[in-house]
């Protein structure tokens, strides 16, 4: 997507540790024209599936997630960050290691939430080690339903979360793939 790969070129910013801060228009402040043609994208992508759910994880998905929702018309599910000690019976709960704070989290959905006839589109902003997705598979295939996809807004692609996803039998698309980048000079590639 020109658009996006311009404004991480124009707005992103290379940190050590293999970090992208696109803190400008995806991760704090929210450009949301650049989140409406993100939202076309993906459904340009995955038009010809029926999708009834898209799910996300808190905090960074949600944004995106609930503007590509509108041009599904489905709602939208974001797995919550939890306590272990509030983990019951009604939930899914699987284990996340964030990328970027180096923890893990316990992460839940509600029974309520996801049935086996659903056919989810898994939305997220980043891909690095693929911890997240993995996660957020294993919710939907817990509770029996489908996981028709995974759209990311940005992939870096010199981590092995892509190889990790794609190697498990799902559609994944990104809409940015970063091939390379440089912290101590500024410069980002893409596949
Ligand atoms: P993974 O689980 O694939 O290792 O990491 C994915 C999650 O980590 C994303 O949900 C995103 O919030 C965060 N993340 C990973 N890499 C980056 C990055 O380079 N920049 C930002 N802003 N977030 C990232």
């Amino acid at each position: 997507m020109k658009l996006l790969q311009d404004r991480i070129i124009e707005d992103g910013n290379v940190k050590s540790g293999n970090v992208l801060k696109v803190d400008n228009f995806l991760n704090h402040q929210m450009d949301i024209e650049l989140f409406n043609e993100i939202g076309k994208e993906f459904k340009r992508i995955f038009s010809e599936c029926s999708i009834n759910k898209i799910l996300t994880i808190e905090a960074s998905g949600i944004g995106i997630a609930c503007i590509t929702a509108q041009y599904f018309n489905a709602p939208v599910v974001f797995a919550k960050k939890a306590q272990s000690i509030n983990i019951d019976g009604d939930v899914y709960s699987t284990k996340i290691e964030s990328f970027t704070h180096k923890k893990t989290y316990d992460v839940i959905v509600s029974k309520k939430f996801i049935s086996p006839e659903d056919r989810v589109l898994i939305i997220d902003d980043f891909l690095a080690n693929g911890c997240a997705l993995a996660g957020l598979i294993d919710i939907v295939r817990s509770a029996g339903a489908t996981v028709e996809g995974i759209g990311i807004v940005i992939e870096k692609g010199f981590q092995n979360g892509g190889d990790i996803i794609r190697n498990m039998g799902v559609r994944l698309e990104s809409l940015a793939i970063v091939e390379s980048m440089d912290a101590e000079n500024g410069t980002i590639e893409f596949r």
